[in-house]
Protein backbone atom coordinates (compact mmCIF):
# COMPACT_ATOMS: atom_id res chain seq x y z
CA UNK A 1 0.00 0.00 0.00
CA UNK A 2 1.16 3.78 -0.78
CA UNK A 3 2.01 5.78 2.23
CA UNK A 4 -1.16 7.67 1.31
CA UNK A 5 -3.69 4.88 1.46
CA UNK A 6 -2.02 3.56 4.64
CA UNK A 7 -2.79 7.32 6.10
CA UNK A 8 -6.31 6.62 4.98
CA UNK A 9 -6.67 3.62 6.35
CA UNK A 10 -5.88 4.67 9.70
CA UNK A 11 -8.25 7.30 9.38
CA UNK A 12 -10.72 5.24 9.32
CA UNK A 13 -9.86 3.73 13.13
CA UNK A 14 -13.37 3.75 15.08
CA UNK A 15 -11.11 3.46 18.68
CA UNK A 16 -12.95 0.25 19.46
CA UNK A 17 -10.38 -1.15 21.67
CA UNK A 18 -10.70 -4.58 19.67
CA UNK A 19 -6.72 -4.37 19.24
CA UNK A 20 -5.83 -3.29 22.32
CA UNK A 21 -5.43 -6.41 24.64
CA UNK A 22 -4.07 -8.94 22.09
CA UNK A 23 -0.92 -6.74 21.31
CA UNK A 24 2.17 -8.74 23.01
CA UNK A 25 3.36 -5.35 24.49
CA UNK A 26 0.09 -4.77 26.48
CA UNK A 27 0.16 -8.43 27.21
CA UNK A 28 3.67 -8.04 29.12
CA UNK A 29 3.03 -4.12 30.34
CA UNK A 30 -1.24 -4.16 30.88
CA UNK A 31 -0.57 -0.80 29.73
CA UNK A 32 -3.04 0.44 26.95
CA UNK A 33 -0.68 2.80 26.34
CA UNK A 34 1.51 0.11 24.50
CA UNK A 35 -1.46 -1.71 23.14
CA UNK A 36 -1.94 -1.76 19.33
CA UNK A 37 -4.97 0.89 19.49
CA UNK A 38 -2.45 3.40 20.96
CA UNK A 39 -0.18 2.97 18.45
CA UNK A 40 -2.80 4.07 15.51
CA UNK A 41 -3.83 6.89 17.44
CA UNK A 42 -0.18 8.07 17.67
CA UNK A 43 0.71 7.18 14.09
CA UNK A 44 -2.40 9.42 13.35
CA UNK A 45 -1.66 12.38 15.38
CA UNK A 46 1.86 11.93 13.24
CA UNK A 47 0.36 11.97 10.08
CA UNK A 48 -2.05 15.29 11.23
CA UNK A 49 1.50 16.62 11.49
CA UNK A 50 0.98 17.04 15.43
CA UNK A 51 4.53 16.57 17.62
CA UNK A 52 4.16 13.68 19.42
CA UNK A 53 4.86 13.07 23.35
CA UNK A 54 7.59 11.00 24.08
CA UNK A 55 5.36 7.90 24.78
CA UNK A 56 3.35 8.20 21.91
CA UNK A 57 6.84 7.87 20.28
CA UNK A 58 7.49 4.99 22.52
CA UNK A 59 4.28 3.06 21.64
CA UNK A 60 5.38 3.66 17.97
CA UNK A 61 9.13 1.81 18.15
CA UNK A 62 7.15 -0.69 20.69
CA UNK A 63 6.11 -3.05 18.06
CA UNK A 64 7.83 -5.72 16.34
CA UNK A 65 5.04 -5.98 13.39
CA UNK A 66 3.99 -9.11 14.95
CA UNK A 67 0.72 -9.06 12.87
CA UNK A 68 -0.80 -10.66 16.00
CA UNK A 69 -3.80 -7.17 16.02
CA UNK A 70 -4.85 -7.89 12.65
CA UNK A 71 -7.55 -10.40 12.53
CA UNK A 72 -8.89 -8.24 15.61
CA UNK A 73 -9.56 -5.29 13.72
CA UNK A 74 -13.18 -5.00 12.48
CA UNK A 75 -12.39 -2.07 10.18
CA UNK A 76 -9.37 -4.70 8.43
CA UNK A 77 -6.64 -1.24 9.57
CA UNK A 78 -3.05 -3.01 8.22
CA UNK A 79 -2.32 -1.83 11.95
CA UNK A 80 1.82 -2.92 11.31
CA UNK A 81 1.73 -0.97 7.63
CA UNK A 82 0.44 2.00 9.76
CA UNK A 83 3.26 1.59 12.22
CA UNK A 84 5.89 1.07 9.50
CA UNK A 85 4.39 4.39 7.68
CA UNK A 86 4.69 6.01 10.58
CA UNK A 87 8.21 5.17 11.62
CA UNK A 88 9.18 6.46 8.08
CA UNK A 89 7.37 9.86 9.33
CA UNK A 90 9.29 9.59 12.41
CA UNK A 91 12.71 9.54 10.52
CA UNK A 92 11.41 11.96 8.04
CA UNK A 93 10.86 14.96 11.14
CA UNK A 94 14.18 13.53 12.83
CA UNK A 95 12.34 12.18 15.67
CA UNK A 96 13.62 8.24 15.14
CA UNK A 97 15.92 6.86 17.71
CA UNK A 98 19.86 7.00 16.45
CA UNK A 99 19.87 3.27 17.24
CA UNK A 100 17.22 2.94 13.98
CA UNK A 101 20.32 4.80 12.33
CA UNK A 102 23.40 2.64 13.54
CA UNK A 103 21.86 -0.52 12.65
CA UNK A 104 20.51 0.44 9.48
CA UNK A 105 24.01 2.02 8.50
CA UNK A 106 25.32 -1.45 9.50
CA UNK A 107 23.11 -3.11 7.10
CA UNK A 108 23.64 -1.20 3.78
CA UNK A 109 27.31 -0.49 4.66
CA UNK A 110 28.41 -4.15 6.03
CA UNK A 111 25.68 -6.74 4.79
CA UNK A 112 24.36 -7.74 8.42
CA UNK A 113 22.42 -5.67 11.62
CA UNK A 114 25.58 -6.29 14.05
CA UNK A 115 27.96 -5.06 11.38
CA UNK A 116 30.24 -8.41 11.22
CA UNK A 117 32.58 -8.92 8.55
CA UNK A 118 31.25 -10.74 5.02
CA UNK A 119 33.82 -13.76 6.16
CA UNK A 120 32.37 -14.79 8.95
CA UNK A 121 29.41 -16.28 7.32
CA UNK A 122 31.94 -18.83 6.48
CA UNK A 123 32.11 -20.20 10.03
CA UNK A 124 28.96 -22.17 9.15
CA UNK A 125 30.26 -24.38 6.20
CA UNK A 126 30.49 -28.05 7.12
CA UNK A 127 34.01 -28.96 6.49
CA UNK A 128 33.86 -31.36 3.57
CA UNK A 129 31.22 -29.29 1.92
CA UNK A 130 32.70 -27.24 -1.38
CA UNK A 131 29.80 -25.14 -2.18
CA UNK A 132 29.11 -25.50 -5.82
CA UNK A 133 28.41 -22.27 -8.59
CA UNK A 134 24.87 -24.02 -9.21
CA UNK A 135 22.29 -26.08 -7.88
CA UNK A 136 18.94 -26.46 -7.62
CA UNK A 137 18.22 -25.15 -4.05
CA UNK A 138 19.81 -22.28 -3.00
CA UNK A 139 20.11 -22.26 0.98
CA UNK A 140 20.10 -18.88 2.49
CA UNK A 141 21.85 -18.68 6.35
CA UNK A 142 20.07 -15.17 7.47
CA UNK A 143 22.86 -12.92 9.47
CA UNK A 144 21.58 -14.56 12.89
CA UNK A 145 21.91 -18.60 12.00
CA UNK A 146 25.56 -17.70 10.00
CA UNK A 147 26.85 -14.95 12.11
CA UNK A 148 25.60 -15.25 15.90
CA UNK A 149 24.63 -19.15 15.72
CA UNK A 150 26.94 -20.93 13.16
CA UNK A 151 26.11 -24.65 14.49
CA UNK A 152 22.53 -24.10 13.15
CA UNK A 153 23.19 -23.30 9.68
CA UNK A 154 25.93 -26.02 9.83
CA UNK A 155 22.70 -28.27 11.31
CA UNK A 156 20.52 -27.87 8.24
CA UNK A 157 23.73 -28.25 5.65
CA UNK A 158 24.91 -31.15 7.22
CA UNK A 159 21.20 -32.74 6.68
CA UNK A 160 20.75 -31.47 3.32
CA UNK A 161 23.81 -33.35 2.44
CA UNK A 162 22.51 -36.57 4.35
CA UNK A 163 19.73 -36.07 2.08
CA UNK A 164 21.18 -36.04 -0.81
CA UNK A 165 19.86 -32.32 -1.81
CA UNK A 166 21.37 -30.49 -4.69
CA UNK A 167 22.22 -27.74 -2.95
CA UNK A 168 24.70 -24.12 -2.71
CA UNK A 169 24.96 -21.07 -0.33
CA UNK A 170 26.19 -17.82 -0.89
CA UNK A 171 29.18 -18.15 1.46
CA UNK A 172 30.65 -14.51 2.19
CA UNK A 173 28.25 -13.06 -0.35
CA UNK A 174 25.48 -13.02 1.67
CA UNK A 175 23.71 -10.06 2.35
CA UNK A 176 21.00 -9.04 4.78
CA UNK A 177 17.69 -9.34 3.63
CA UNK A 178 17.05 -5.31 4.75
CA UNK A 179 13.54 -6.41 7.10
CA UNK A 180 15.10 -3.99 9.67
CA UNK A 181 15.04 -1.18 6.55
CA UNK A 182 11.80 -2.17 5.78
CA UNK A 183 10.21 -2.72 9.29
CA UNK A 184 11.52 1.00 10.07
CA UNK A 185 10.43 2.68 6.86
CA UNK A 186 13.61 3.23 4.73
CA UNK A 187 11.56 1.73 1.55
CA UNK A 188 14.22 3.54 -0.97
CA UNK A 189 17.17 1.47 0.92
CA UNK A 190 15.10 -1.99 0.71
CA UNK A 191 14.26 -1.68 -2.96
CA UNK A 192 18.36 -1.29 -3.45
CA UNK A 193 19.15 -4.70 -1.77
CA UNK A 194 15.86 -6.37 -3.02
CA UNK A 195 17.48 -5.81 -6.66
CA UNK A 196 21.08 -6.84 -5.07
CA UNK A 197 19.79 -9.93 -3.62
CA UNK A 198 17.10 -10.70 -6.41
CA UNK A 199 19.75 -10.02 -9.02
CA UNK A 200 22.55 -12.78 -6.71
CA UNK A 201 20.10 -15.46 -6.27
CA UNK A 202 19.26 -15.49 -9.79
CA UNK A 203 23.04 -15.87 -10.70
CA UNK A 204 23.03 -19.30 -8.69
CA UNK A 205 20.58 -20.56 -11.93
CA UNK A 206 18.86 -21.94 -8.50
CA UNK A 207 14.96 -22.68 -9.28
CA UNK A 208 14.20 -22.78 -5.60
CA UNK A 209 15.39 -20.48 -2.55
CA UNK A 210 15.42 -21.88 0.75
CA UNK A 211 15.68 -19.59 3.86
CA UNK A 212 16.50 -20.84 7.29
CA UNK A 213 14.94 -17.47 8.40
CA UNK A 214 11.07 -16.95 8.50
CA UNK A 215 11.31 -13.27 7.69
CA UNK A 216 13.96 -13.73 5.08
CA UNK A 217 11.37 -16.35 3.77
CA UNK A 218 8.51 -13.55 4.22
CA UNK A 219 10.74 -10.52 2.40
CA UNK A 220 12.07 -12.64 -0.27
CA UNK A 221 8.68 -14.13 -1.34
CA UNK A 222 6.45 -11.13 -0.29
CA UNK A 223 8.16 -8.24 -0.32
CA UNK A 224 10.77 -8.23 -2.66
CA UNK A 225 8.52 -8.69 -5.62
CA UNK A 226 6.80 -5.81 -4.85
CA UNK A 227 10.05 -3.61 -4.44
CA UNK A 228 11.62 -4.68 -7.34
CA UNK A 229 10.60 -7.73 -9.63
CA UNK A 230 9.30 -10.96 -9.49
CA UNK A 231 11.90 -13.80 -9.47
CA UNK A 232 12.81 -16.29 -11.47
CA UNK A 233 13.20 -18.75 -8.36
CA UNK A 234 10.29 -19.82 -5.86
CA UNK A 235 11.51 -18.84 -2.33
CA UNK A 236 10.41 -21.68 0.41
CA UNK A 237 11.40 -22.31 4.49
CA UNK A 238 13.46 -24.75 5.41
CA UNK A 239 10.52 -26.56 7.32
CA UNK A 240 8.74 -27.00 3.94
CA UNK A 241 12.36 -28.52 2.34
CA UNK A 242 12.62 -30.58 5.66
CA UNK A 243 9.00 -31.88 5.54
CA UNK A 244 9.99 -33.25 1.62
CA UNK A 245 12.74 -34.97 2.51
CA UNK A 246 11.11 -36.58 5.78
CA UNK A 247 8.05 -37.13 3.55
CA UNK A 248 10.01 -38.74 1.10
CA UNK A 249 12.20 -41.15 3.61
CA UNK A 250 15.54 -39.75 2.47
CA UNK A 251 16.63 -39.67 6.22
CA UNK A 252 17.65 -42.48 8.37
CA UNK A 253 15.95 -41.64 11.69
CA UNK A 254 16.86 -43.64 14.83
CA UNK A 255 15.06 -45.87 16.70
CA UNK A 256 15.50 -43.45 19.95
CA UNK A 257 12.45 -41.24 17.75
CA UNK A 258 9.79 -39.87 19.52
CA UNK A 259 11.14 -40.35 23.37
CA UNK A 260 11.44 -36.04 23.57
CA UNK A 261 8.97 -33.59 24.48
CA UNK A 262 9.57 -30.59 22.70
CA UNK A 263 7.38 -27.42 22.43
CA UNK A 264 6.95 -25.30 19.14
CA UNK A 265 7.21 -21.80 19.18
CA UNK A 266 5.40 -21.01 15.90
CA UNK A 267 7.29 -18.14 14.15
CA UNK A 268 5.17 -14.35 13.81
CA UNK A 269 6.32 -14.12 9.89
CA UNK A 270 5.93 -17.79 9.16
CA UNK A 271 2.42 -18.82 10.82
CA UNK A 272 0.54 -15.66 10.47
CA UNK A 273 1.90 -14.08 6.96
CA UNK A 274 2.48 -17.26 4.97
CA UNK A 275 -0.05 -20.25 6.86
CA UNK A 276 2.81 -22.46 7.29
CA UNK A 277 1.67 -24.17 10.18
CA UNK A 278 1.85 -28.16 8.70
CA UNK A 279 5.65 -28.48 7.72
CA UNK A 280 7.41 -27.81 11.07
CA UNK A 281 5.22 -29.98 13.17
CA UNK A 282 5.73 -33.08 11.32
CA UNK A 283 9.52 -32.58 10.62
CA UNK A 284 9.25 -32.28 14.74
CA UNK A 285 6.28 -34.99 14.78
CA UNK A 286 8.65 -37.56 12.91
CA UNK A 287 11.42 -37.54 15.84
CA UNK A 288 9.69 -36.66 19.00
CA UNK A 289 6.74 -35.77 21.02
CA UNK A 290 5.16 -32.47 19.89
CA UNK A 291 3.74 -30.07 22.34
CA UNK A 292 1.81 -26.65 21.86
CA UNK A 293 2.04 -23.59 23.38
CA UNK A 294 -1.53 -22.16 24.63
CA UNK A 295 -1.24 -19.31 21.76
CA UNK A 296 -0.02 -21.14 19.15
CA UNK A 297 -0.64 -20.99 14.65
CA UNK A 298 -1.63 -18.41 13.99
CA UNK A 299 -2.00 -16.88 17.39
CA UNK A 300 1.09 -17.58 18.33
CA UNK A 301 2.74 -15.11 20.84
CA UNK A 302 5.71 -12.88 19.41
CA UNK A 303 8.78 -13.55 21.09
CA UNK A 304 9.54 -9.56 21.51
CA UNK A 305 12.37 -8.95 19.77
CA UNK A 306 12.22 -7.81 15.92
CA UNK A 307 11.60 -4.54 14.01
CA UNK A 308 14.49 -3.02 16.71
CA UNK A 309 12.34 -3.05 20.19
CA UNK A 310 15.68 -5.74 21.77
CA UNK A 311 17.72 -3.22 21.23
CA UNK A 312 15.54 -0.54 22.24
CA UNK A 313 13.27 -1.87 24.72
CA UNK A 314 15.87 -4.75 25.82
CA UNK A 315 13.40 -5.45 29.53
CA UNK A 316 9.89 -5.35 28.03
CA UNK A 317 11.28 -7.69 25.32
CA UNK A 318 12.73 -10.25 27.65
CA UNK A 319 9.39 -10.01 29.51
CA UNK A 320 7.91 -12.10 26.41
CA UNK A 321 10.41 -14.29 25.82
CA UNK A 322 10.31 -15.26 29.39
CA UNK A 323 6.69 -16.12 29.32
CA UNK A 324 7.22 -18.18 26.27
CA UNK A 325 10.07 -20.07 28.57
CA UNK A 326 8.39 -20.20 31.66
CA UNK A 327 5.51 -22.18 29.50
CA UNK A 328 8.05 -24.59 28.25
CA UNK A 329 8.71 -25.58 30.94
CA UNK A 330 5.83 -25.39 32.81
CA UNK A 331 4.49 -27.51 29.76
CA UNK A 332 7.45 -30.29 30.68
CA UNK A 333 9.17 -29.73 27.67
CA UNK A 334 12.79 -31.15 27.36
CA UNK A 335 13.23 -28.70 24.72
CA UNK A 336 12.23 -25.48 22.53
CA UNK A 337 11.46 -26.28 18.71
CA UNK A 338 12.03 -22.85 17.05
CA UNK A 339 11.37 -21.96 13.53
CA UNK A 340 13.34 -18.72 13.70
CA UNK A 341 16.98 -18.23 14.83
CA UNK A 342 16.71 -14.55 16.13
CA UNK A 343 13.53 -16.24 18.46
CA UNK A 344 16.37 -18.80 19.68
CA UNK A 345 18.59 -15.92 19.45
CA UNK A 346 16.70 -13.88 22.03
CA UNK A 347 14.63 -16.82 24.07
CA UNK A 348 18.22 -18.27 24.58
CA UNK A 349 19.43 -14.95 26.26
CA UNK A 350 17.49 -15.62 29.33
CA UNK A 351 18.38 -19.35 30.13
CA UNK A 352 21.18 -19.53 32.30
CA UNK A 353 20.08 -18.92 35.40
CA UNK A 354 16.51 -20.07 34.84
CA UNK A 355 16.76 -23.59 34.42
CA UNK A 356 14.66 -23.67 31.09
CA UNK A 357 15.16 -26.09 28.73
CA UNK A 358 17.17 -25.93 25.82
CA UNK A 359 16.22 -24.18 22.41
CA UNK A 360 17.17 -25.78 18.87
CA UNK A 361 16.10 -25.77 15.26
CA UNK A 362 14.44 -28.02 13.49
CA UNK A 363 17.14 -29.10 11.98
CA UNK A 364 19.30 -29.26 15.10
CA UNK A 365 16.84 -31.52 16.38
CA UNK A 366 16.39 -33.69 13.47
CA UNK A 367 19.81 -34.23 12.80
CA UNK A 368 20.47 -35.52 16.27
CA UNK A 369 17.99 -38.27 15.34
CA UNK A 370 19.34 -39.17 12.02
CA UNK A 371 21.69 -42.23 11.87
S1 LIG B 1 1.89 -5.77 14.98
FE1 LIG B 1 2.19 -6.94 16.92
S2 LIG B 1 3.43 -5.58 18.21
FE2 LIG B 1 2.60 -4.30 16.53
S3 LIG B 1 0.70 -3.42 17.34
FE3 LIG B 1 0.12 -5.32 16.31
S4 LIG B 1 0.15 -6.91 17.92
FE4 LIG B 1 1.28 -5.11 18.70
S1 LIG C 1 -9.40 -2.76 16.29
FE1 LIG C 1 -9.14 -1.46 14.44
S2 LIG C 1 -10.79 0.05 14.62
FE2 LIG C 1 -10.61 -0.87 16.64
S3 LIG C 1 -9.14 0.46 17.75
FE3 LIG C 1 -7.92 -1.15 16.80
S4 LIG C 1 -7.26 -0.28 14.83
FE4 LIG C 1 -8.97 0.98 15.55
Amino acid sequence: MTPSIIEEAASSCTFCGACVEVCPFFKVTKNPKYGAMAKVEAAIALFEGKELSKEEVNTLLLCTRCDGCHSSCPMEIPISQVVQAARAELRRVNAAPEKYKTIADAIIKTGSPMGAPLEKRRVCIPGGFKPPDRAEYLYVTGCWSAIKLPETAMATMELLMKAGVDFTILGEKEWCCGLFLIDTGMVEEAKELAKKNTLLFESTGARTVVTECPSCHDVFKNIYPALFRSPKYEVIHISELLEKVVGEGRLRLSPETKRKKVVYKDPCPLARRNGILRPPRKVLSAVCELLEYDECGRDALCCGAPAGVKPLYPEISNKLAELLMVEAKEKGAAEVGVGCVFCMYHMGGLQKEAGYPPIKTLSQILLEMVE
